[in-house]
């Protein structure tokens, strides 16, 4: 399933800046955004007695590129304490927030499933968790390049300059991330294996 994702650029309140530190305080123009990484799992149950309930149920016939009723979201929160000063725009804060939230079947065989169902419900759900991990993985990666690329831009003169590369640089991984998850998606997944 294509994964939701949800992109926040949030404007923090400008705080007036700190008392110049003894030890000469930080570079200038160096800015060390903060990266905050939340996960959550999720299952739903799925109850089916025999196979032909099971592939009902996950619609494995219906559609055998299917990767499963599962699903990775992501919401990015950028927030970010910049204020205008004498020339330069001076960067307090810059904070990167990732939310991911799986969800995954579950199913608990009864008695009386045969070895041979259980077998393929294991192979399923290890395929579509993998599936899943790829999508987890590209949030991820968007959100450790977009703290790489954040922590790399030069000083700005004005903070227009600055608001309008930080939305460039999560602009940019975003889609980066979607493109990927498009071809992860339209790979035409195998299926669930036999
Ligand atoms: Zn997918």
């Amino acid at each position: 399933m294509l994964p939701g994702a949800t992109l926040l650029l949030a404007l923090a309140v400008s705080l007036p800046p700190p008392a110049p530190s003894p030890a000469g305080g930080t570079d200038p123009g160096g800015i060390e955004p903060r990266l905050t990484i939340r996960e959550s799992l999720d299952s739903y149950v799925v109850s089916a007695a025999t196979e032909a309930q099971l592939r009902a149920r996950l619609k494995l016939d219906e559609d055998p590129g299917n990767h499963g009723r599962a699903l990775t979201e992501g919401r990015f929160v950028v927030t970010r304490s910049i204020v205008q000063r004498e020339g330069r725009c001076e960067v307090e804060d810059v904070t990167i927030e990732l939310d991911i939230h799986t969800t995954l079947p579950e199913w608990t065989p009864g008695e009386r499933v045969p070895a041979r169902l259980r077998d393929t419900w294991d192979r399923f759900l290890a395929f579509i968790t993998a599936h899943e991990e790829r999508h987890r993985r590209h949030l991820l990666d968007a959100a450790f390049a977009m703290r790489d690329r954040i922590a790399a831009m030069p000083p700005k003169a004005r903070c227009t300059q600055l608001e309008a590369a930080l939305k460039l640089i999560v602009d940019s991984e975003d889609r980066k991330r979607r493109f990927a998850d498009r071809m992860v998606d339209r790979r035409g997944t195998p299926g669930p294996p036999e």
